[in-house]
């Protein structure tokens, strides 16, 4: 095999708290992470020697920089192989916006390289490598729906859910997240986000209830200083959105919806021109093992 494309689904939040901050400056997270629809394109390809990053998406560094570039460097390394690889990412999911498309990426560039030497090392390794790499590296490979602990990257799989369809805005605002903890730090009002009993209500299979807790502690701490959060949240609900969250550190919201053409509604009538808007659903974990 010389050449290998994989998708590298994006993750949403469907709950998020922060526990804590750690001696080692990481936050202790609880958190239930969902594989969406929405996917990069990372095409790799064998080459005699060193990385070569090249991508889509003009704003993305391309040399070491990128995740992509250091999983390739890390696993390279690590296995002791006399050859390199060419890495061609299709950029779709938006930077910096709360939906892990850095780590995705790496986490394809690790399956990927393995499948494409050929490499004797164990998922356990690879696993290791991921949460070397970055904290959502580690779900990314997984894929599927999983509550993650420690800062992301201990991970209990969870049983999938039904298809949910979602409709995901992303406004062009720049969201640190490391400033985005910072804030949080600072105003120390965490809110009341029972995970373990959302965690029993999908271990169990029930229905979910979206009016129970379901939410993200960063959300306000964004929304403070970005109006777009809740005006983005406020549009949806009037829109007949049952249902809205913020995603990571943000700023992408995404709303759940019972039927794919209400998505398709919403992003054809969406009154924000400046924001970015994409339908998708959620994803099963047998898809991430087949990729
Ligand atoms: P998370 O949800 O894990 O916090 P995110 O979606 O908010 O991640 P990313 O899209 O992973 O953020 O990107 C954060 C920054 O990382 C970007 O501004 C970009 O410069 C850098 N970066 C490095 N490699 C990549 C990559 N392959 N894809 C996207 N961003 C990358």
């Amino acid at each position: 095999m010389e050449e290998i494309v994989l998708p590298a689904p994006a993750k949403i939040n469907l709950a998020l708290k922060v526990k804590g901050l750690r001696a080692d400056g990481y936050h202790e997270l609880e958190m239930i992470m969902q594989t969406i629809g929405l996917h990069d394109r990372v095409h790799l390809k064998k080459i005699a020697g060193g990385i070569r990053v090249v991508s889509s998406h003009p704003g993305l560094p391309e040399g070491s920089g990128n995740l992509a570039y250091r999983a390739a460097e890390f696993i390279l390394e690590q296995s002791g192989i006399d050859g390199g690889v060419e890495i061609f990412i299709e950029k779709n999911i938006p930077l910096a916006a709360g939906l892990a498309g850095g780590s995705t990426d790496a986490a394809a560039v690790l399956k990927g390289i393995s499948k494409l030497y050929q490499l004797k090392i164990s998922d356990e390794v690879i696993r290791e490598m991921a949460s070397k790499l970055g904290s959502d590296v580690s779900f990314c490979l997984k894929g599927g729906t999983s509550y993650a602990y420690g800062r992301g990257e201990q991970l209990e799989q969870l049983p999938d859910l039904n298809k949910i369809h979602i409709i995901l805005i992303t406004p062009p605002v720049e969201v640190s997240t490391a400033f985005i903890y910072r804030e949080y730090d600072r105003l120390k009002n965490g809110l009341e986000i029972p995970v373990s009993r959302l965690v029993e209500i999908i271990k169990q299979g029930k229905e979910i209830n979206w009016q129970e807790g379901w939410a993200n502690d960063l959300e306000p701490v964004t929304a403070r200083l970005f109006n777009d959060i809740y005006e983005i949240k406020g549009i949806l609900k009037e829109m007949g959105v049952k249902f809205s969250l913020m995603t990571g550190s943000g700023p992408t919201i995404f709303g759940i919806l019972d039927k794919g053409e209400e998505a398709l509604f919403i992003k054809d009538n969406w009154p924000r021109k400046e924001d970015f808007v994409f339908v998708t659903s959620t994803v099963k974990q047998e898809f991430s093992e087949l990729w």
